[in-house]
């Protein structure tokens, strides 16, 4: 090729990252990389999915940023996918599209009563405690609200639990913003309930989360025995991975240790499904689960008993739910762009031309953010297969680009812009009483304008 391939990729979270940083060191093809978000932020899941207390885990933008400092990468934020462009704009300049969108939305859970209010998803939490421009700027903590249900036990409910269950003084000293650490002093959680509708082998939390809930001295960690239970499916899973058996280690630990008096508890119940949210004037009074029981193989069957829990609102954290891609096939039941290890597929099995997925939107919603550099690394392998099949778009150079957004009344916001609007934030941090090291702007306006500036 007399010029370097274009490519588009849609989601500058990790995923994105990661897929433009393989394809633009591949010693194999000479490109250049757009990245393109819905945010005004790149970083995606980093900034809007880990909870602002792991800061550990927000590091990994470091490693990002040196990504991004390749001139041959560039960031276009505040362009949504669907809405402001569709693969139709995209194919005019770029010789292949790569979609890393993730899944950003909760799955869905079909039972009586979900739907009333005090029954809320945990995507829309996290959005909401990690200052997501798109959601209301308020939580609906109600002062009656001392129990509250979690569904699930992945690392999703773990986060959602501990927030819940820490003071917003806890939280003041992480980059919360002001209207998140105003709204957490109204949150009068006492009792976390956590439900695993199956044993305590199956957990899908992770020890070192497990263990970090008794770091706070406000919080009790109180394993339930009814349901801790273990079957020959369970004892096998443990014997198969290193990292369950820790888990289960940390659980027994749990148990074993008396309350120290702790202002709020996180409990933990197994073997318990839920069945019905219950309400009374259209608000949440508790909760109806099945109580299970292991069938041997680490899956578990109903036993026809149900236990009423007096809780007053429900957090479910039963996985995430991608959105549909404009233009795309979608498969409903996994929550995926059909796709052949990274080429995304027509309904009919066949390859559509210049267009892949890596991340979430790739393999559904599970992994931690290291997984998605190898599931990168497959998808940009298959397109630099195809590059000699790739159909070269109309306008190949770089400004055409930027000359579109403009065209359309677009304002998109750039690396350089997001470089402001991080040194803004950190300046608020550093000017804050109690010296944070960040405080997040919120509404989408002002960030864009800082970032345009
Ligand atoms: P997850 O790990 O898949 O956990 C989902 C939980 O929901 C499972 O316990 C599952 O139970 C349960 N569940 C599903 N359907 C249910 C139903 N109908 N009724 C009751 N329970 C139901 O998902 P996640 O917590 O959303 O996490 C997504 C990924 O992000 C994971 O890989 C996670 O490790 C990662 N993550 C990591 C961190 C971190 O490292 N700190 C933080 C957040 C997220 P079954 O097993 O029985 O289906």
């Amino acid at each position: 090729m007399s010029r370097k391939l274009r490519v588009a990729v849609v989601g500058a979270g990790p995923a994105g990252v990661y897929a433009a940083d393989i394809l633009t060191k591949n010693e194999d093809v000479d490109a250049t990389v757009d990245l393109i978000d819905r945010d005004p932020t790149p970083f995606g899941l980093i900034r809007y999915g880990v909870a602002p207390d792991h800061p550990r885990i927000k590091e990994i933008v470091k490693a990002l940023k040196r990504v991004m400092a390749n001139p041959d990468i560039r960031f276009f934020g505040n362009v949504a996918f669907g809405d402001d462009i569709k693969l139709e704009d995209l194919r005019q300049f770029y010789d292949a599209v790569v979609f890393a969108t993730g899944a950003r939305r909760d799955r869905e859970l079909d039972i009586p009563g979900i739907d009333l209010d005090g029954s809320y998803g945990a995507a829309d939490f996290v959005y909401w405690y990690d200052g997501h421009p798109d959601v209301a700027r308020d939580w609906d903590f109600q002062p009656h609200a001392k129990e509250v249900a979690v569904l699930g036990v992945g690392n999703v409910g773990l986060d959602v639990s501990r927030i819940l269950a820490k003071t917003a003084e806890e939280l003041l000293v992480t980059e919360i913003p002001e209207n998140v650490y105003e709204g957490l002093k109204k949150n009068a959680t006492t009792d976390v309930h956590v439900f695993a509708r199956r044993g305590p082998a199956q957990v899908k939390f992770t020890p070192m989360e497990l263990r970090e809930l008794s770091h706070s001295p406000n919080i009790d960690v109180i394993v339930h025995p009814e349901g801790f239970e273990f079957d020959e499916g369970s004892m096998e899973a443990l014997k198969a991975a290193k990292s369950q058996k820790l888990v289960v280690d940390v659980l027994t630990k749990y148990l074993a240790t008396e309350p120290s008096g702790a202002p709020h508890r996180i409990h933990i119940h197994f073997c318990q499904s839920p069945v019905e949210v219950l309400g009374e004037d259209g608000r949440v009074v508790g909760l109806r689960t099945e109580i299970t029981e292991l069938d041997g193989t680490g899956n578990v069957r109903g036993t026809g008993e149900f236990k009423d829990w007096p809780i007053q609102a429900v957090y479910r954290a039963i996985g995430y739910y991608s959105d549909v891609l404009a233009g795309l096939p979608f498969d409903a039941a996994a929550g995926v762009v059909p796709n052949d290890g990274g080429h995304a597929i027509d309904l009919d099995g066949s390859p559509i031309p210049g267009v892949y997925v890596t991340g979430w939107i790739k393999r559904g919603p599970v992994g931690l953010i290291g997984h998605t550099k190898s599931d990168a690394a497959q998808t940009i392998g298959m397109l630099v297969d195809d590059i000699d099949a790739l159909e070269a778009p109309e306008h190949a150079e770089p400004e055409a680009f930027d000359r579109y957004l403009d065209s359309r009344g677009l304002e998109y916001t750039t690396w350089e812009g997001w470089e402001k609007l991080d040194a803004h934030e950190l300046g608020l941090g550093d000017a804050h009483e109690t010296e944070r090291e960040r405080v997040k702007v919120v509404p989408r306006e002002d960030m864009v304008r800082i970032a345009r500036a």
